[in-house]
């Protein structure tokens, strides 16, 4: 069956709320109206235009929402939505749920929990006391603090599936992604989303349009191959949107999805339980990677960092395509030979700048914030180094930025003062935003750019090659680049 998907919908008048969800019924099986933010709350007419089955929830604050009334009055206008039109009604297990179960239907009331701080431990047990209200319908939702979260919420649906319990339980937050995307998979009898173009109504919720047709979860099924991104924060990250359009542009069953891991090792827990085909790494894990991966190419091997693994005969084996991705884009302006190269940023994207550029015959000087790291790497590869402060009085050809500072959402921020932009190429390894302060201050004063959207573009085109061992169809990837200037947050 089909992943059913829950729109919540959070206005603040009512008839806003009857737009809303005439609106989310393009998408939705069933339409969440969070009354607790209606200013002007009229029960007949919220129920007057239906497209959906419809959910009302009046949540209060101790549950995380905003209703302000007495706790009487709010158990009340649940069960009058009920007597006015509400297909299920939600109340809280920590409320008097015994007064709405007492009037209302059992197969229409959502039981529900909500833990915002953590993802408690006695999941199971919690499920299990709240089966015994007599509520046909449970929901927990709780705050993941890692990618192992996510595997208490699949360990929860088994055993709520095995009981015979109708059960909605997500992770929020961004480390809980993979419950939103792979719940309905796992049994979820419901996965929550936001109105297409509208704020998230909770913490990590995607916009339904994004869940359906980046994520494909009405498609995913057992026989799905699963990728992952693997990073922190993984909120610029482009991969998703890239993979996902290559992998359809294919015809493959395959999705590839944010794993925001708290630890190299949350990843390799969380790939035991839900076995990945592969995995693009990111920002902060390249090194942590190299260490944990079993085989590794040559690319890998020289530069000291992996960003691409691709699971083969039970084994990780990690790879390297920034390297190529990096070059690809500089050769087509320049021979990188003998030009002088500054590196900013001493971390795994500089690591393979540094062993591409030496591999060309550039002078690379490594500039880190940390005096010791620039000096280590400068001294595993055999290339000077400097200390931060002086940056504005070293002189180069080529000026490559390999660390995070302008990367969206901090997007005003620039590495290097503009008034120190005096070489001849400004090479931005940031691709979100597609034009950085950097290389816009790098432009306005002459210099020549180069933007970190192509070497995306070459290292991702590199990792569909080695996922599906065949290059991705001509253009796709790069229609997906040329997105809004203004869609920045990469869900
Ligand atoms: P990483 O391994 O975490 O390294 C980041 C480096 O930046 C570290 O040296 C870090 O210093 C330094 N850094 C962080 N914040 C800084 C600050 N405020 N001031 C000065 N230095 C700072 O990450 P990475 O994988 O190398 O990625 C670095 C950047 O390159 C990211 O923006 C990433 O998106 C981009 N990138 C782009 C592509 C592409 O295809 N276009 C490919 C790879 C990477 P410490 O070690 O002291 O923390």
């Amino acid at each position: 069956m089909s992943a059913q998907i829950c729109i919540s919908v959070r206005e603040t008048t009512t008839q806003k709320a009857v737009a809303s969800a005439l609106r989310a019924a393009d998408w939705a099986d069933l339409v969440e109206i969070r009354a607790d933010y209606l200013q002007d709350l009229d029960l007949d007419l919220l129920f007057s235009q239906k497209a959906r089955p419809m959910l009302f929830t009046l949540r209060s604050r101790q549950d995380g929402g905003v209703y302000n009334g007495s706790e009487p009055q709010r158990l009340e206008t649940i069960l009058q939505a009920a007597r006015c039109g509400a297909d299920y009604v939600d109340v809280e297990f920590s409320a008097s749920w015994q007064t709405v179960l007492r009037s209302v239907p059992r197969e229409r009331v959502i039981l529900s929990h909500h833990d915002f701080d953590k993802t408690p431990a006695d999941l199971v047990s919690l499920a299990d006391t709240m089966a015994a209200s007599g509520a046909a319908i449970l929901k927990i939702a709780v705050r993941a603090r890692s990618l192992a979260d996510n595997l208490r919420i699949a360990e929860l649906l088994a055993k709520a599936r095995g009981r015979g319990h109708k059960l909605c339980a997500l992770a929020m937050g961004r480390e809980g992604l993979p419950s939103r995307i792979l719940g309905p998979l796992w049994g979820s009898w419901m996965t929550f989303a936001g109105l297409p173009g509208r704020i998230a109504t909770a913490d990590g919720q995607l916009p339904a349009d994004v869940l359906i047709r980046q994520y494909r979860v009405r498609e995913l099924s057992r026989d799905t191959k699963l990728y992952g991104v693997v990073g922190r924060p993984l909120e610029h990250s482009l991969s998703p949107r890239i993979h996902n359009a290559a992998f359809a542009a294919r015809g493959k069953d395959a999705v590839l999805f944010p794993l925001e891991a708290a630890g190299f090792d949350d990843f390799l827990q969380f790939h035991a339980s839900v076995p990945l085909q592969g995995a693009a790494v990111t920002i902060p894990y390249k090194e942590a990677a190299r260490a944990l991966v079993h085989r590794m190419s040559a690319a890998a091997r020289q530069t000291g960092a992996v960003n691409t693994l691709v699971w083969k005969d039970r084994l990780w084996n990690g790879e390297n395509t920034d390297v190529e991705g990096f070059l690809r884009p500089l050769r087509r302006r320049m021979l990188p030979a003998k030009i002088k190269a500054v590196v900013l940023g001493t971390g795994g994207a500089a690591r393979a700048v540094i062993h591409a550029l030496r591999s060309h015959g550039a002078d690379v000087c490594v500039v880190g914030r940390s005096p010791a790291k620039a000096r280590s790497l400068a001294g595993e590869f055999q290339v000077e180094h400097a200390v931060w402060d002086r940056i504005e009085h070293l002189r180069w050809d080529l000026l490559v930025n390999a660390t995070p500072v302008g990367m969206y959402p901090d997007i005003d921020r620039s590495p290097m003062p503009s008034e120190a932009l005096t070489g001849d190429w400004v090479y931005d390894l940031i691709y979100n935003p597609a034009r950085t302060r950097l290389l816009r201050e790098a432009a306005e004063r002459g210099c020549k750019t180069i933007a970190g959207s192509e070497m995306f573009l070459g290292q991702a085109w590199q990792q569909q090659s080695l996922w599906c061992e065949s290059p991705p169809p001509e253009g796709i990837m790069e229609a997906v680049m040329e997105f809004e200037p203004e869609d920045r947050s990469a869900p």
